[in-house]
């Protein structure tokens, strides 16, 4: 069932694209992309931005596009693409057309490389990676050129030829746009555009041996796909004269503008894929999909609605507000909202008493009609099979208590939910005292309803039937973390684990 979702919450884009749209921009509709790079499974931080992204294009009429960021063929594998393409279409959204891949682009972005070189806008440098760092400069302090910063074209034009044929090592040279050392902003220093490095890739196999770094190729895979918001978090803001420099200098199809906003960071968990990564690789956690990760199949094979994930994100607002903390609290209520209102019901009987009625024929079993749903008649029902002995909670089962206790205690009435009304007549202990089962007695007449004369049973509790039940491994599940912010400045975030985030009852 769909979860309406107001739009009451503040969200600064979709109010700037509103103004930009009554101003008489983008005509043709808007274009987003959400752009993940395959080196891990998607997390609640990612479910925002496809949200973000998959949701604003829906909303003004444009399209969204999912373009893999795949310009590190070391830590990206296919597997994590299945995993990202399952993800959003199970989030509930969908693209126009293929896949896009920034490998696709390779071709593209070396050809403009290559512009930039003859332009004299980019050259190859040989300095070594220490080098580079230290004359890189700091916040306060200007970089130094590098000595290989005044090539001529033709040089840099054969020495990008000799990177990209594979006859120069790895770590030898990069290939660096020619902006400014002296930029108070860090980005602009000469970034590099190009590295060499010798590994198959997933997708363009042993075609390339250079691969473009993220700000070389982010702006210009948007320019391509005709993006008209490209949507980032706000660690990129700094990228932005840089995105703009490169979509200055080069003759692109279409130009894209930058927009950020501040990442989503939630209590209790973490969201950083290489952490993320950490705990499956330590066998902490039993993959990705560990119902207490936070990775959206983790979160999908614990039980939560796809529905809750949207109307989630839709409440915690998009702004350029310094990154604040949502609470975990607040997921959790969002997803027990949605449970409650939709999901059917079952009775289990986790930690088992045996309940005996000693005034049910041994061999008499009926079957009694229950709601799916305590408030929705759309909800199958269920059939309930009752017989002579019945599964309860232990904890549902006392020898004495006070008014308080809502459950079974010894000489007192209980209903069994769906069924009859009991009375506890005795219970039966083993040698060291421990109750073994319970005898009791049932009231026929009560059956759909308490009678008008009869004494009001103190609660319900639920049961299963011992002969019909279904044996079940039971796993209860806490959080996956015991500090609100187990990774807060660099903190030991395996020491936070929870020691009790995982509980298995056979
Ligand atoms: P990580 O740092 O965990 O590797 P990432 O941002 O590098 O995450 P990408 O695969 O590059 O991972 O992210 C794809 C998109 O998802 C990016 O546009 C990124 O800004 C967005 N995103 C990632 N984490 C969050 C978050 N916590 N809140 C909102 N958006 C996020
Ligand atoms: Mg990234």
């Amino acid at each position: 069932m769909e979860i309406s979702v107001s739009e009451s919450q503040t969200n600064f884009l979709r109010n700037l694209i509103q103004e930009q749209i009554a101003a008489g921009e983008y005509r043709d509709g808007i274009v987003t992309r959400f752009p993940p790079e395959p080196n891990g499974f998607l997390h609640i931080g990612h479910a925002k931005s496809i949200c973000l992204n998959f949701g604003l294009a829906q909303r003004f009429s444009g399209v969204c596009y999912l373009r893999l960021d795949d310009t590190n063929p070391d830590k990206e594998s296919q597997d994590f693409i299945d995993a990202i393409l399952e993800d959003v279409r199970w989030l509930g959204f969908d693209w126009p057309g293929e896949v896009r891949h920034a490998s696709n682009y390779f071709q593209q972005l070396h050809d403009w490389a290559v512009y930039l070189i003859e332009q004299g806008l980019a050259y190859v440098d040989d300095q070594s990676p220490e080098q580079s760092r230290k004359n890189r400069g700091t916040l306060t302090e200007a970089g130094k050129n590098s000595p290989y910063r005044d090539r001529s074209v033709e040089e840099n034009l054969g020495l990008f030829k000799k990177m990209k044929s594979g006859t120069l090592d790895e770590g030898s040279c990069t290939l660096r746009a020619k902006i400014d050392m002296a930029s108070p902003n860090m980005n602009m220093r000469d970034p590099i555009m190009y590295r060499i490095r010798k590994a198959r890739h997933h997708q363009t196999g042993d075609a390339w041996c250079i691969y473009p770094s993220y700000d070389f190729a982010q702006g210009q895979s948007d320019a391509i796909d005709g993006v008209t918001h490209s949507i980032c978090t706000l660690e990129f803001d700094d990228h932005r004269p840089l995105y703009e420099w490169f979509i200055d200098q080069l003759p692109l199809p279409s130009r894209p503008r930058q927009y950020e906003f501040s990442r989503l960071n939630l209590s209790y968990t973490i969201t950083s894929k290489r952490k993320l990564k950490q705990l499956v690789d330590e066998g902490r956690v039993s993959g990705w999909d560990d119902p207490r990760m936070p990775t959206i199949q983790g979160m999908r094979r614990r039980g939560v609605p796809a529905g809750s994930i949207r109307k989630f994100c839709e409440m915690t607002g998009v702004s350029r507000a310094a990154a604040g903390t949502v609470d975990f609290a607040m997921l959790e209520h969002v997803v027990r909202e949605d449970l409650n209102t939709n999901a059917s019901r079952a009775m289990c009987v986790i930690d088992p008493l045996k309940l005996v009625i000693s005034n049910y024929p041994e061999d008499r079993i009926e079957t009694f009609p229950a709601a799916g749903h305590p408030s929705r008649d759309d909800l199958l029902q269920r059939t309930l099979p009752f017989s002579r002995e019945l599964w309860i909670e232990r904890e549902d089962f006392r020898e004495e208590a006070n008014k308080k206790y809502k459950r079974l205690v010894l000489g007192k009435k209980v209903r069994l939910r769906n069924a009859y009304v009991i009375v506890a007549e005795q219970c039966i202990k083993d040698a060291s005292g421990n109750i073994t089962e319970v005898r009791c007695s049932y009231e026929p007449e009560t059956l759909g309803g308490d009678p008008a004369d009869g004494i009001k049973p103190r609660g319900v509790i639920h049961w299963v039937s011992a002969t019909h039940a279904v044996q079940a491994e039971v796993r209860l599940y806490e959080r996956l973390f015991n500090q609100p912010s187990p990774d807060r400045g660099g903190a030991d975030f395996i020491a936070c684990l929870n020691p009790g985030s995982l509980e298995v009852r056979s």
